[in-house]
């Protein structure tokens, strides 16, 4: 998976040109058709051993969820199943106390399930093995879990990367088309968080790993191809996922893949009453971000396929939106997305922060793009 040219093995330390010191957590990924029948073999190879906690959703638990439980129980590991409603704090804390007596935990599903039985798994310290049903989103094999905390609100969850993923190509090309297109938007939003990043270096002195953001931006390549090739490679996408992720778990920090653009998607997330899915607004608020970056950023990106108009086209090729009716979130709330989302994070220095946009600006750059 050319991961070692960058110096990267699964399960090792790592000593890093940035100067520290990168463990990669994850050792092992198995991808490939009717992958989750070789969960025992992947057991094994980890010397993991005892009973088993199977977390999956109403949906995923049909998807692969029973199949995987029969497999286990065939062999003789005791099973314990948790199927999830909602991926709030309470839900976390009820998964962990299921834990008792249990060695491994699994989940299966998309990043509601996953990200709930990854934090439960951590507040246990047991050790965790996901099967994503769906790419929607690059934070599968991220270091972090989103959940709906007390208040009623996402908030990001430090915690730790599975040990193992298990990409099962026949359960991946199942998924809705519309899961891929907005997996897509968040992985071409590199164009933006990357130049965000590297302007918080520059100006703020901020720590930067130039490994994962060369991985980082590998992979936005690597999508880009995807989506030419008529998006139908799902081998390819998934690594393309999985590496994505494993950017932000080795310095344990979503920054190579979050910037100005992600911003935006957080402040749509809490103030629409009918936010689209993360990637879709991700994908939208990257051809934004991208062409202010462009006026504002001496050292945007001069290649073409880093451009807006590029990255509209990318999106429009998959079938993500790429217009504010299809997106399906308030004029209003983008626009004030666009002028105050920045201030959710101060202190990751973005474009935003560097020269905030006025609601004259936002509208122009709504229309400059054809978005609205
Ligand atoms: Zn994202
Ligand atoms: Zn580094």
């Amino acid at each position: 998976m050319n991961l070692e040219s960058f110096g990267i093995r699964l399960g090792e330390r790592f000593q890093c040109e940035c100067g520290k010191t990168h463990e990669i957590y994850i050792k092992k990924v198995l991808l490939s058709e009717n992958a989750v029948n070789y969960i025992l073999d992947v057991i094994e190879e980890l010397n993991l051993s005892g009973s088993a906690i199977v977390v999956d959703d109403e949906i995923t638990r049909k998807i692969a969820g029973i199949h995987l439980i029969e497999i286990l129980r065939q062999n003789n590991i005791p099973v314990t199943e948790y199927t999830i409603l909602k991926p709030t704090i309470e839900e976390v804390n009820r998964v962990a106390r299921s834990m008792s007596n249990i060695d491994i935990s699994i989940a299966v599903g998309g990043g509601s399930v996953i990200d709930t039985c990854k934090l439960a798994s951590y507040k246990r310290n047991i050790p965790f093995i996901s099967v994503p049903t769906t790419l929607s989103h690059d934070g599968i094999v991220s270091a972090t879990a989103s959940i709906i905390n007390e208040a009623g609100q996402k908030e990001t969850y430090p915690c730790r990367s599975p040990l193992a993923t298990i990409f099962d190509l026949k359960i991946l090309r199942s998924q809705p088309k519309r899961m891929i297109a907005a997996g897509c938007g968040d992985m071409l939003a590199k164009a933006t968080s990357l130049k965000d990043w590297e302007l918080a270096r520059d100006e703020k002195n901020e720590y930067y790993c130039p490994t994962a953001a060369r991985l980082s931006l590998m992979t936005y390549d690597e999508v880009t191809k995807f989506i030419n090739e008529g998006g139908i490679d799902i081998a390819a996408f998934s690594m393309s996922i999985f590496k994505s992720g494993l950017a932000m778990a080795m310095i344990g920090s979503s920054r190579p893949n979050s910037g100005s653009e992600h911003l935006i998607s957080h402040y749509i997330d809490i103030s629409s009453r009918n936010p689209a899915m993360h990637g879709e607004q991700v994908g939208l608020a990257t051809i934004l971000m991208s062409m202010y970056h462009s006026e504002y950023n001496k050292n945007w990106w001069l290649d073409e396929k880093y451009q807006w108009y590029y990255i509209k086209s990318m999106l429009k090729k998959i079938n993500a939106p790429v217009t504010v009716e299809r997106l399906g979130v308030e004029l209003d709330v983008l626009i004030d997305a666009l002028v105050e989302g920045y201030k959710l994070r101060p202190n990751r220095y973005t474009i935003l922060h560097k020269r905030p946009i006025n609601k004259e600006e936002a509208v122009s750059l709504l229309k400059n793009t054809g978005i609205l």
